[in-house]
């Protein structure tokens, strides 16, 4: 079996891995080099934010993979010597107005959390500066480190012989009778019966039915320079949040900016990361930021996204549209995608994410 995959985020790694490990010859193809988009800004936090307010098809998705991502960095870590720091910090969410449906859902889902009262949240975390009289602790959440996370991918998918193209775009998608046929690239023509596109915030320029459906929302993140040590958990307050790397990366994400495709980074947005930051805090008043980045996270109406073969023409599946979740979501959208493209039984019913007509 040949597939070409088009976009290297993790999406698209995760997915070439996944294929390559069932024998398939893969090639992938990005238009800049693999894994320094979305998947590479992201904070890499093994949760949605607020996970009660989502879909249950993104809450499946998402329990899938936080019980197989420890499975997968053992061995990324064991292949290619680069440690993607699962980490299991934990997730503080110091504003809990919802707490009766939050610990409603987590009895549903099998989650673990707990309403801890204002002295258990500062013995949860000594840094906190927020006076709150409880708070929600959900000590199962992990982290990821991104970017080794995506080189450590890197180096598995070449250990694996996957054919990465980087620096060459995908201009179109070559259909004949309802079937792919291959793709136009700024290097010339590609021939292949399955395609996957997994292009992130830009997969709606190649598939029209994506066109109204996919659009990049902006996401920026600051980061601190602190002794490891500084801060132990995942802290999060009305939208914002601190996540707490091993070598004392102290990360502040995120806003959210419908601005096309402009990655640019704003003075505005700075000075709101780090307030937040400091408001939640205070300590991180004393150190200096290090990095300030931003990021275009593929938009989806619900935040569900779409993972399946496209319905009028064979041999095109899509794995697009994880907004903001496509890390904690990533590694189950890839095994479901590549159930489908083996025709075995799927992890989680594959209906809610299929992409309509
Ligand atoms: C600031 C921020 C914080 C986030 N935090 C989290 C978090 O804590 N947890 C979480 O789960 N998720 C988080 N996310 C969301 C997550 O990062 C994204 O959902 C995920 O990375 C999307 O992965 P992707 O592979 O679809 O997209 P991308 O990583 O953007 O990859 C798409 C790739 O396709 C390539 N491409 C596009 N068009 C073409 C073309 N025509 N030809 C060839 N290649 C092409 C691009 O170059 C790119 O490499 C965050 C996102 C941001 C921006």
């Amino acid at each position: 079996m040949d597939c070409l995959i088009v976009g290297g985020g993790l999406i698209g790694m995760l997915c070439a891995r996944g294929l390559a490990r069932e024998g398939a010859k893969v090639y992938l193809i990005d238009r800049g080099a693999v894994g320094h988009e979305a998947s590479w800004a992201g904070g890499g936090i093994l949760s949605p934010l607020y996970p009660w307010r989502y879909d249950p098809a993104v809450t499946a998705l998402a329990c899938w993979s936080q019980q197989h991502y420890p499975e997968l960095a053992r061995q990324l870590r064991d292949e290619t010597g680069v440690d993607p720091e699962w980490e299991r910090s934990g997730l503080l969410i110091l504003d809990d107005d919802e707490s009766v449906d939050a610990l409603r859902w987590a009895a549903k889902s099998g989650v673990v959390m707990e309403r801890l009262s204002g002295s258990a949240v500062q013995a949860c975390e000594a840094g906190i500066g927020l006076q709150r009289s409880s708070a929600l602790w959900l000590p199962e959440v992990a982290q990821l480190r991104n970017p080794r996370l995506l080189r450590a991918l890197k180096q598995s998918l070449l250990q694996y012989r996957v054919n990465i193209l980087e620096h060459v775009r995908v201009t179109r998608l070559i259909a004949e009778k309802n079937r792919v046929t291959g793709v136009e690239t700024t290097a010339g023509r590609t021939m292949t019966d399955k395609i996957i596109l997994a292009a992130g915030a830009w997969s709606g320029g190649l598939v029209s039915e994506l066109q109204q459906r996919i659009e990049p929302v902006q996401g920026q993140m600051i980061a601190f320079e602190t002794p490891p040590g500084f801060l132990s958990r995942i802290v999060l307050n009305e939208g914002y949040y601190v996540i707490p790397r091993r070598d004392g990366l102290v990360l502040a994400g995120s806003t959210m900016e419908y601005r096309g495709f402009d990655k640019q980074i704003s003075v505005k947005a700075y000075k709101r990361l780090q307030t937040e930051a400091w408001r939640m805090i205070p300590g991180l008043a004393d150190h200096p930021v290090k990095h300030h980045w931003a990021g275009l996270r593929p938009g989806s109406p619900t935040g569900v996204p779409y993972i399946g073969e496209h319905p009028r023409i064979r041999g095109l599946f899509v794995n697009t549209g994880h907004f903001r979740n496509g890390v904690v979501t990533g590694l189950a959208s890839a095994r479901l995608l590549i159930d489908m493209i083996v025709g075995r039984e799927s992890i989680v019913i594959s209906e809610p994410y299929a992409i309509l007509e």
